[in-house]
């Protein structure tokens, strides 16, 4: 039978629009590559009875009611704020760098002045990116930016994206800013919460509809072609005139006619220790390369509602250059904005002006950063849009 709607990927974009059509009638055929749905946010319980993230921690945290009550319908929920320690100077420290950073860092003499210029020019319980501080003229804020900037943001951005925090994007850096406050959550969002069973068995009762059937290890593009000159796709070539909604790489719908997209890849070194190994869910690791090589340690359990006491699962993260054929750093996790990926960006989606049945939605379609929650939001949105417009 031929499907309503195909949607490529069995992620949050794929899933949340699934669910939508299918409810409104539409009968929804779902392509994954992987043998697994859930996309990045993929969890499972492992041998040690830790909830391991597959591709990397994922917290759920929003000021969105909108994903909040959707996601609610396949949920339940516990609360967990997520505190990440930073490896600097030998102590661990608050990360976002904050007030009780700097008493960690400084002697108290010094500590008790450098907050107070702080909370003098900002205001206490303000948020200030770290490009901004340093283009203070202030010297004590300089001095103090330098130092942050040097500790907490030069060689980590480097090695998490192979270019230096001034060639990036600001909004990269923007992200983790400076806190002038004793918050130490990572995020200062209203919701933060985990999904009680875990994201899997979320997405498991999102696709429970008898409207949805999922081809799990079923890579799209051994079943799609699409033909941009003359605005078709087929479909296991036949014409297919439904809409496709496709979440996977761009690059790859098109062929990468233009080239591939630059991605920024991890890899993560996952060990078994006993009891606990660190303190907090996160630890980062700042230093240049030449010391740790990696970025951070995550300590999966201590995200978790119940964990076991006498094992521990950690993952070590090693951030690489993406290579679709490589051995290793084959998963795209980060595109790597520069002016060249998104003019390579643009030049694939014009190519698909002229295929109106396909759609692009999610963080790779996109070629965008999404949070779990802003992906949720879009995908209502467009799932709307799509069926106004029908
Ligand atoms: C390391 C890391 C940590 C993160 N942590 C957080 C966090 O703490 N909080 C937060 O809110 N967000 C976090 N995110 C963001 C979160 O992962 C994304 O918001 C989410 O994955 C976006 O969903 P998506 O459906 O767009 O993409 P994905 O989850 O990537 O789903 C796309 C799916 O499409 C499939 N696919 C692709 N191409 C094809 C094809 N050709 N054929 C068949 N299937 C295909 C893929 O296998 C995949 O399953 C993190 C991201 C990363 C990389």
């Amino acid at each position: 039978m031929t499907p309503d709607v195909i949607v490529v990927g069995a992620g949050y974009a794929g899933c949340v629009t699934a669910r939508i059509l299918a409810d409104v009638g539409r009968k929804v055929l779902i392509l994954e590559r992987r043998n697994h749905i859930g996309g990045n946010a993929f969890d499972y319980l492992d041998e040690n009875g830790v909830m391991r993230h597959e591709y990397g921690p994922h917290i759920f945290h929003t000021n969105s009611k909108k994903a909040v009550d959707f996601l609610s319908q396949f949920t339940d929920w516990y609360p967990y704020e997520h505190r990440v320690l930073g490896s600097i100077e030998e102590k661990l420290v608050p990360i976002p760098f904050n007030l009780k950073s700097i008493e960690l860092l400084f002697s108290n003499e010094k500590a008790d002045h450098l907050k107070e210029v702080l909370i003098s020019v900002y205001g206490m319980n303000t948020k200030v990116p770290i490009l901004e501080l340093r283009k203070n003229d202030d010297p004590q804020i300089q001095e103090l930016a330098e130092y942050i900037f040097e500790h907490v943001f030069k060689y980590y951005t480097m090695k998490q994206w192979g270019y230096s925090a001034e060639e990036i994007d600001p909004a990269v850096t923007a992200r983790v800013p400076v806190l002038v406050s004793y918050d130490d959550r990572y995020f200062q969002d209203q919701y933060q919460m985990m999904p009680l069973e875990g994201f899997t068995r979320m997405f498991e009762n999102m696709l429970d509809h008898e409207n949805i059937t999922v081809q799990l290890g079923t890579e799209a593009m051994d079943h799609l072609r699409i033909d941009p000159e003359n605005g078709a796709v087929y479909f296991n070539d036949n014409l297919f005139e439904n809409p496709v909604i496709y979440t996977g790489l761009v690059d790859q719908l098109l062929n990468y006619v233009n080239g591939d997209l630059p991605y920024r890849s991890l890899e993560f070194d996952v060990q078994t220790k006993d009891g606990q190994f660190q303190p907090v869910t996160t630890v980062n690791y700042p230093g240049p390369a030449e010391e740790y090589p990696y970025t951070r340690i995550t300590e999966y359990k201590n995200m978790q509602k119940e964990p076991p006491v006498d094992k521990t699962t950690i993952a070590v993260e090693y951030p690489y250059i993406y290579d679709r054929n490589g051995e290793k750093g084959n998963v795209p996790y980060y595109p790597v904005f520069t002016d060249d990926s998104k003019q390579k960006y643009s030049a694939y989606v014009k190519l698909l002006e002229n295929v109106p049945n396909v759609y692009l939605l999610g963080r790779l379609a996109e070629y965008k950063y999404y949070n779990m929650d802003a992906i949720v939001d879009a995908a209502i949105e467009f799932s709307h849009q799509l069926l106004e417009k029908e």
